[in-house]
C-alpha cells in the first residue's frame, strides 16, 4: 500500500478525540507500523482517516488495499 497521488508510505492520522493529536505510521506492504508504541495508536489509525504526509491526500486505509 501507498499513497496513489505521490507514492509516499508515510501517512498519520488524527485522533478523533483530540484534534491536535496525531499519530503517525508508515506501511511496509499492507502492514501499518506506527510509529509511537501506544496500544491505542493502531486502533485510531485503522478507525479513522489516513492522511498523507507528502501531499493532500487523505482517506481511509481500506482505499488503499484495492
Ligand atoms: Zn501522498
Amino acid at each position: 500500500m501507498k499513497c496513489p497521488t505521490c507514492g509516499s508510505v508515510n501517512f498519520y492520522a488524527r485522533d478523533p478525540e483530540d484534534e491536535y493529536e496525531e499519530y503517525r505510521f508508515a506501511l511496509q506492504g499492507d502492514e501499518v507500523v506506527p510509529e509511537s508504541a501506544d496500544a491505542d495508536a493502531l486502533a485510531i489509525i485503522n478507525d479513522t482517516e489516513a492522511y498523507c504526509e507528502r501531499c493532500a491526500w487523505h482517506g481511509r486505509l481500506a482505499q488503499l488495499k484495492k
